[in-house]
């Protein structure tokens, strides 16, 4: 084995498909199965939200965009380009981040849902995570690469389990590093049948710990959410749910009644800085690659491009 990659959510399975794609030997080992892991509650669409530093993020902002539009052209993937709006009660500046999207334009005020003041529309990559994970698996395994689910208890007692080691292991870099720079922001969802809506929306009132936004993933909706730092929770709540579908069904009233297929939570890795970076371990290299907040969908494929570059040489 050449590579020992910690983790299976959307981090550590392009970080191990790019180093496997390379010809690199490379084994995955996970706490929990991907379908279980906080990257299939994500919503997702492509930005860089909560998450940083700046300079590096557009470049792997930058290069996921690319990477998931590519993806988005092919069948199978669980991507697709998506229309969507984020709105605004009161005025909104499009983020550093937003000149990478091609068609980004203000919303027309006959496009802003009642009370809101201001807006914009674009389109951007969207996945549909449960699919996209089954994707990322199995291109993985078609590379040749192995996945076994087998928590890790110290990162110190891997020292010679391969020679370049890979730590994605998300909000658990808290305790397993440890890095108390990592803290869990709980976002719960719910999955309702979809009566119709075609594009996304975001509100980006600044309302903490709320947040209130939709994806469209063809007959299914996933409804949010949730921003609720510091806590590990990962059990839905049933009054978390109801606010949740309530506040959706107030900016989109056919939303109101809608059958609920499920609920998903997952505690994004949120960390000032994403941490990137390699460190001495035995003989070998520990790289650390955790941190990504709320973009990891949207960032991961432009960190792992960093890390098998580095690693090659
Ligand atoms: C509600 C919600 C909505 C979101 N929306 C978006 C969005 O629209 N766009 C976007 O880009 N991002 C979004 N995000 C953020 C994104 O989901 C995260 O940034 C991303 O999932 C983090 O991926 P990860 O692989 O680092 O962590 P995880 O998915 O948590 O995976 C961590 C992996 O490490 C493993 N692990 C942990 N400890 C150990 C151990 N001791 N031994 C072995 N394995 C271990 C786990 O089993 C798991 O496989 C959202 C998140 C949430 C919760």
């Amino acid at each position: 084995m050449d590579v020992l990659v910690i983790g299976a959510g959307a981090v550590g399975l392009t970080t191990a498909i790019s180093l496997a794609e390379a010809g690199l030997s490379v084994t995955i080992r996970t706490a929990v199965l991907p379908e279980q892991t906080t990257s299939v509650a994500a919503g997702a669409v492509w930005g860089a939200v909560k998450v940083g530093p700046a300079d590096r993020v557009l470049e792997w902002a930058r290069a996921g965009l690319e990477v998931l539009s590519k993806l988005a052209a092919e069948p199978g993937t669980g991507v697709r380009m998506a229309a969507g709006r984020e709105v605004s009660r009161v005025p909104l500046e499009p983020y550093y981040w937003t000149p990478l999207l091609a068609d980004l334009r203000p919303c027309e005020d006959s496009e802003l849902p009642d009370g809101f003041a201001d807006g914009w529309h674009y389109t951007a990559p969207l996945a549909t995570m449960p699919v996209y994970l089954g994707y990322l698996r199995a291109r993985f395994e078609r590379a040749g690469g192995t996945l076994e689910v087998s928590p890790v208890a110290s990162l110190a007692a891997l020292a010679g389990a391969a020679p370049v080691i890979v730590n994605c292991s998300g909000a658990a870099a808290h305790d397993l590093v440890p890095d108390p720079a990592v803290v869990p922001v709980r976002g719960q969802v719910v999955i309702a049948a979809n009566p119709g809506v075609e594009e996304f929306l975001i509100n980006r009132d600044p309302e903490p710990p709320w947040i209130v936004y939709m994806f469209p993933h063809g007959d299914q909706i996933l409804l949010g959410g949730t921003n609720d730092e510091g806590n590990w929770d990962t059990e839905p709540d049933t009054e978390v749910a109801e606010r949740i579908i309530a506040g959706c069904a107030a900016i989109e009233p056919r939303l109101r009644g809608a059958e609920i297929l499920g609920h998903r939570v997952g505690l994004r890795p949120w960390r000032p800085e994403v941490r990137l970076e390699s460190e001495p371990l035995g003989g070998g290299v520990l790289w650390h690659n955790y941190g990504h907040g709320g973009a990891g969908i949207s960032l991961s494929w432009g960190c792992a491009a960093e890390i098998t570059r580095s690693v090659l040489g």
